[in-house]
């Protein structure tokens, strides 16, 4: 076992603070990363707040990890001390059942194992990448590509797969208008990315205050969804929306801005169910769905893209003492657009 130095919620809703946590030693097949930068994701907020139920104490949350390698076990063969590597949402998954075996771990049918505040197949606990070190199987380590800085790269580890991977489900790129609801962490990846794709984009935000900044990120058009006449002026128009927001819509509204076998897909999910009148459905063909994150695979094909696009996160790095001062900026979207902890300062 090694000491980690990490940053902690004691119980629901309570300060992070300043702990320590053990990391197994490394097996065979494990990679120890020292880790350089994590990001903040909402989700790591809702967790640490026992939004969803069931969070486990102490958390140490942090899902979008970018650091370096400082060991390998000897039966790693993809990874070596040195390496510039990642770790998203999960660390492990069954291995064997339908989805794992076609490179949809987040899909796994045992479900698969998260970064933090789950318990691992031998039933310890996860901690995050709020810490100074991790210990992952090299199976769920991602390789940062040369052409990205760690600090912004930690970021695509969750916000940047949670948006590509149903953007190139649903065949986003060129020829194909893309409207994505919510300029905010997840938001501006999925204009980066999209626009990259060679789709046209769209952001469907509240009001009009990110405009240059969606504008300068790759978006085409900018619509207030505060501005009714948005809604009058846009029926009919995507072939594909992408909600990255966790309050609840008027999915009917947004519903009818596509066109027919159109898909409004979600990604940002709100903690309460939702009603839908399913004519909104019909008429058209739409769809609406969902997607969670992305697979190992594809995650790596993620990377790779970013890396040849130029395409980092939009960041604001902070020391960790700094982390419940972000939490309160998160919560009231104010964070342009994903801070990341300098875990050096941890
Ligand atoms: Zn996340
Ligand atoms: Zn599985």
């Amino acid at each position: 076992m090694t000491t980690a130095a990490a940053y902690a919620a004691p119980s629901a809703k309570a300060p992070l603070e300043r702990t320590t946590v053990e990391r197994r030693p490394v097996g065979e097949y494990d990679v120890r990363i020292d880790i350089k930068y994590a990001g903040i994701c909402h989700s790591d907020i809702h967790q640490a707040h026992d939004g969803w139920g069931g969070s486990q104490f102490p958390m140490v949350p942090g899902h979008e990890i970018a650091g370096v390698v400082a060991e390998v076990g000897a039966k790693v063969t993809k990874y070596a001390v040195g390496d510039r590597v990642g770790v998203g949402c999960f660390v492990d998954s069954c291995r064997e059942c339908e989805y794992c075996l076609q490179g949809l771990e987040q899909y796994c049918v045992e479900g698969n194992t998260q970064t933090y505040n789950d318990r691992d197949r031998n039933g310890e606990p996860t901690y995050g990448g709020y810490s100074s070190h991790i210990v992952v199987d090299e199976n769920y380590v991602l390789r940062i590509p040369d052409g990205l800085s760690l600090d912004v790269a930690a970021p695509l580890l969750c916000a940047g797969i949670t948006t590509y991977s149903p953007l190139k489900h649903w065949n986003a790129g060129p020829g194909k208008k893309v409207a994505v609801i919510g300029l905010g962490g997840l938001g501006h990846m999925a204009v980066k990315i999209a626009h990259a794709l060679g789709a046209e984009v769209t952001v469907l935000s509240q009001s009009l205050r990110k405009k240059d900044d969606g504008l300068r990120l790759g978006a085409d058009h900018y619509y207030a969804t505060s501005d009714p006449k948005t809604f009058e002026e846009l029926a009919g128009t995507f072939d594909l929306i992408l909600s990255t927001v966790s309050a609840p819509l008027d999915f009917g509204g947004y519903l009818a801005l596509l066109k027919t076998d159109g898909a409004l897909v979600n990604v940002g999910a709100p903690e309460e169910p939702v009603s839908l009148n399913l004519f909104s459905l019909i008429g058209g063909r739409k769809t609406l769905a969902g997607s969670l994150i992305g697979g190992i695979a594809e995650t790596q094909e993620m990377l790779d893209f970013c890396a040849e696009h130029g395409l980092g996160a939009e960041i604001e790095l902070i020391s960790a003492d700094r982390i419940n001062e972000a939490y309160e900026r998160v919560l009231a979207s104010d964070v342009r657009y994903r801070f990341v902890i300098d875990t050096s300062t941890i």
